[in-house]
Parts: C-alpha cells; sequence; structure tokens
C-alpha cells in the first residue's frame, strides 16, 4: 500500500463518479452530435468522450464552433437529461462512503457540469443534501474546476492543497491542475486514459476504494 494521503475535503464530480449516469448521458449526447452535425456514431462518440466533463453546450461549441444548430442540439440535449436525470441511479457503495467520510469530519462537495438546481434537487430528493457541505453546479460562467474550487475556498475556508478532487474524465483531471488534488474514478476512461494525460496519482474503480487511502487531517 502506497503512502496515504492526507486530506480534510473531498469535492466529487457528480455524472460517471456518484452517479450511474454516463451511459445515459453520453448516449443522448452522441445522438444529438449524429442528428444535427450529420456526423457517424464513431465520429460523434470520439467526440463527446474527448469532451466530457464539461457542460454539453461547450461539447458542442468545441466540437462545431459557429455552427448555427448549435443553441437547438443544446437544448435537445437538456430536455431528455432533466427528464430523466432522477431516474439514474447512485453507484451502489456511494451511500455508504459519504456516510463513512462525515464520520470522519471531512468536508464532502459535489461540483458538477450539471445545472445547479437539478443537481440540488437530485440529492434532496435522495434525503442526501446533508452529506454535503455544499453541492455546486453549473451556471454559465462558474464552472467545474477554477470557479467553483475557488468558491468551495472561500465561502466555506477550505485549503485546497488538503483537497483530492475526485472524478471520471480527463477534463477533470486537467481541471484539477494548480488547485486539488486528484484522484481519477474508471468508467469511461481507463488507467491508461488517466496516465497518458499525465495523471501520476491514484486511480481507482469504485469511491469506497477512497476509504483506505486517505489520513483525515
Ligand atoms: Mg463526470
Amino acid at each position: 500500500m502506497t503512502k496515504k494521503l492526507r486530506c480534510s475535503a473531498f469535492i466529487f464530480d457528480f455524472d460517471g463518479t456518484l452517479a450511474d449516469s454516463m451511459p445515459f448521458l453520453a448516449n443522448i449526447g452522441i445522438q444529438i452530435m449524429m442528428k444535427y452535425y450529420d456526423v457517424e456514431y464513431d465520429e460523434a462518440s470520439n467526440r463527446y468522450k474527448s469532451t466530457t466533463g464539461l457542460p454539453y453546450e461547450h461539447q458542442v461549441n468545441l466540437n462545431f464552433p459557429g455552427c448555427e444548430q448549435n443553441e437547438r442540439a443544446i437544448e435537445e440535449f437538456e430536455k431528455p437529461k432533466i427528464e430523466r436525470i432522477f431516474e439514474q441511479q447512485l453507484f451502489p457503495d456511494v451511500v455508504d462512503t459519504l456516510t463513512q467520510l462525515n464520520q470522519m469530519d471531512i468536508n464532502v462537495f459535489v461540483s458538477s457540469s450539471t445545472y445547479q438546481p437539478i443537481i440540488a434537487e437530485y440529492f434532496a430528493k435522495r434525503e442526501l443534501s446533508t452529506c454535503f457541505v455544499e453541492v455546486v453546479g453549473y451556471k454559465p460562467g462558474f464552472e467545474k474546476g477554477k470557479h467553483h474550487f475557488e468558491h468551495i475556498k472561500a465561502e466555506h475556508g477550505i485549503r485546497l492543497s488538503d483537497t483530492l478532487f475526485v472524478g471520471d474524465s480527463l477534463k477533470d483531471y486537467e481541471r484539477s491542475k494548480g488547485f486539488c488534488k486528484f484522484v481519477g474514478v474508471e468508467g469511461m476512461f481507463r488507467e491508461d486514459d488517466f496516465r497518458r494525460a499525465g495523471h501520476e496519482g491514484p486511480v481507482i474503480q469504485q469511491v469506497s476504494e477512497l476509504l483506505a487511502m486517505i489520513e483525515p487531517m
């Protein structure tokens, strides 16, 4: 076992990290790219995957800059997402892991590219809001990464250098740089993918593995 990670706070990504929602989201996201931009499945899938972790509006604007259909495509993504996101289940070990982190007095946050009211309602419906110091969602101009991390630091006095950011996408890793220590979760990306992106820290398969890796401070 490698040296334990000292930490006083966790920030969890939501989709694909706490919630098993990536197959659902990727399916909608890829279908919309195929429909609006006349691309084959493989190309749409690559374009979706390479930008996953970002809000869908950024995924579209990065992949198809300046296309007149972008606004409609983004709207069409958000509608089924809002209708069905609440059906998407948390991974089986999530509630127990959050409970144990709470018992260790570790500050737990969510930082997500899903819209703020949706993510807040998701946890409220499951009576899990109290597991978190704050659930931080996306608003235009206020994104997972720098904005959310600086908000958490300023609002709650959290030392980011003692904080672990746990996420399932390569964009999560990129956005953690210079702010928090990062833990990759395998799912859409494998350990090899995180390594190729330059991540040298831990990669886990499920969040409960974190419990044995940390030393609360
Ligand atoms: Mg994610």
